[in-house]
């Protein structure tokens, strides 16, 4: 291992991402505890430590793959301050730390052995006008619950449809959601943020202050620069005060992948205005397909850029016009506990031909635990649109030319390695997404979402950043030289 970063030894090692050093912290016991003690001393908020009743909520990362790598405390910060000094303590102390806001990254980029400094208790939000001003703890429930009244019912951040997703990370790796197609990406209504830096001073970020931070903020994915503790959003205005949601189901192999084909078709007749999925499904009784989404007209103008799919006699059929705010609650999706997930996402350029889609759909029927774990395909239709009227290189957010994400998603039900660090996906289920991720990718252009970071991934500096990694790599050198701000998949320093 000589001569290696420390970063290459956690990736040989298949060790994910925990923040600083991962060796433990070698002081003895009373050190240890002093050094706490002032930590918790010098902070407005909280430090929790393992024992205390928040600990397991605050501590346990949203994909129990990683659930087994827990910190020796968490940092509840107040405010940009406590962040600071947090930042600084963990420096002086050699702590190993991470940065978590909703903990909802895919892999253990938030999670550490150490130190988690944590925003979740940082979550006011205010609407002013078309600002939005928000700080790194609020998630999108919170959104969800200011918008339609602080933002006199017409104005909209848009974003994804988890509500406990955080909206630092969200922002920060470019943040889809049924909304993208017509209103682009979170990132692209950011117009300032502020940032606690690895010295731990706090500096603002804008076109006009700090341009090249604030351009890799915009894609370039959290944890990578610094500590974000606010955000200033402008919001949209609605094109629409009513629009249409539609849920089809369609039961069988061969019925499921003819939806994916109608799926596509439908959406091309739609265009911006209809946003949604096809996802194939294995379950006990064979493969299911649903296809979901939102259209921004009526239930009679819905019906018909749904002809295709409709013609196909799905086994249940739900369109519904609402009011934009229905919808949005209708879309947004249930909260649901943390679980044992592999999700791969691949960017395609063109619509799937009807054989891929075949193919993908047949993948699907043989996933080999059908019933008892998830196993399915989606493709995701939350990009293009006005996505891709901004320029690949005009923020760190490269893939605007994409039609859609295809994500390969796996889980299981845990009991297999689940307490031991690293876990390992379970051989027969990476077997059959290797079988999969293979139909898939001959159709992509090899790129792959940020915010749906995937440890198996190679190349994935490449794969995440395209011709936006060498500009990165500077920003990182500029913000981060001595790449404190690190995980498996963090952006690199110049020529490593
Ligand atoms: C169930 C689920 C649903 C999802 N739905 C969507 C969706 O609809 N649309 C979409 O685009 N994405 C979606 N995602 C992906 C999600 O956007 C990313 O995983 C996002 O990075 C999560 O942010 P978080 O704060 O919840 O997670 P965390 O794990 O807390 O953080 C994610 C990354 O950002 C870093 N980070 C956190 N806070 C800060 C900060 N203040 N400053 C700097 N870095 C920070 C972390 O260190 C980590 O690297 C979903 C993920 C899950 C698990």
């Amino acid at each position: 291992m000589l001569g290696m970063t420390r970063r290459e030894m956690l990736a040989a090692a298949g060790l994910g991402a925990v923040g600083l050093a991962t060796g433990g912290w070698a002081g003895p016991a009373r050190a240890e505890a002093s050094a706490w003690k002032d930590l918790s001393r010098r902070m407005r908020g909280r430090l929790v430590r393992p024992g205390s009743p928040r600990y397991a909520e605050l501590a346990t990362p949203r994909n129990l793959r990683f659930a087994a790598l827990m910190p020796r405390a968490v940092a509840l910060c107040a405010d940009a301050r406590d962040v600071s000094v947090a930042v600084r303590w963990a420096r002086k102390t050699g702590t190993p730390f991470a940065i978590r806001g909703g903990g909802h990254n895919y892999a253990s980029a938030s999670s550490s052995d150490g130190l988690i400094i944590c925003t979740r208790s940082m979550a006011s939000a205010s609407v002013d006008g078309h600002r939005l001003r928000a700080q790194a703890g609020v998630r999108n429930m919170d959104l969800a619950a200011l918008l339609p009244r602080g933002g006199r019912g017409r104005l909209l951040l848009p974003g994804g449809n988890c509500p406990n997703v955080g909206i630092v990370g969200l922002t920060l790796g470019g943040g889809i959601g049924p909304n993208a197609p017509w209103a682009g990406l979170t990132a692209d209504h950011l117009r300032e943020a502020t940032m606690v830096t690895a010295e731990g001073d706090i500096v603002t970020a804008s076109t006009r202050h700090n341009a090249d931070l604030f351009w890799g903020l915009r894609g370039g994915a959290g944890g990578n620069f610094g500590i974000v503790t606010d955000l200033v959003y402008d919001l949209v205005e609605l094109p629409v005060a009513r629009a249409t949601t539609f849920l089809l189901w369609f039961d069988g192999t061969d019925a499921a992948a003819d939806a994916g084909v109608a799926w596509q078709e439908s959406r091309r007749a739609g265009g911006r205005a209809i946003s949604g999925s096809w996802v194939a499904t294995s379950t006990a009784d064979g493969v299911r397909g649903r296809v979901r989404g939102q259209a921004l007209m009526t239930e009679d103008d819905a019906r018909s850029v749904l002809e295709p799919l409709l013609a196909l006699q799905p086994t249940s059929v739900e369109i519904v016009e609402r009011t934009f705010w229905e919808t949005y609650a209708w879309y947004t999706a249930p909260i649901t506990d943390p679980s044992f997930f592999w999700d791969r996402s691949l960017y395609v350029e063109r619509d799937l031909p009807s054989d891929a889609v075949g193919d993908i759909t047949d993948v699907v029927s043989r996933f080999p635990r059908p019933g008892s774990a998830g196993g399915a395909c989606q493709v995701l239709g939350w990009v293009g649109g006005a996505v891709n009227d901004v320029s690949p290189t005009a923020t760190s957010y490269v893939h605007r030319g994409a039609r859609s994400i295809v994500e390969v998603l796996s889980g299981w039900p845990g009991g297999e390695n689940s307490t031991r660090w690293p876990t390992r996906v379970p051989g027969d289920i990476r077997d059959w997404v290797d079988e999969l991720w293979a139909a898939v990718w001959p159709h992509s252009n090899g790129h792959s979402y940020q915010n749906f970071p995937d440890p198996g991934l190679q190349q994935w500096a490449w794969a995440y950043y395209g011709k936006n990694l060498d500009r990165l790599t500077h920003v990182k050198a500029t913000w981060d030289r001595g790449d404190i701000f690190t995980h498996a998949q963090g952006i690199p320093l110049p020529g490593k």
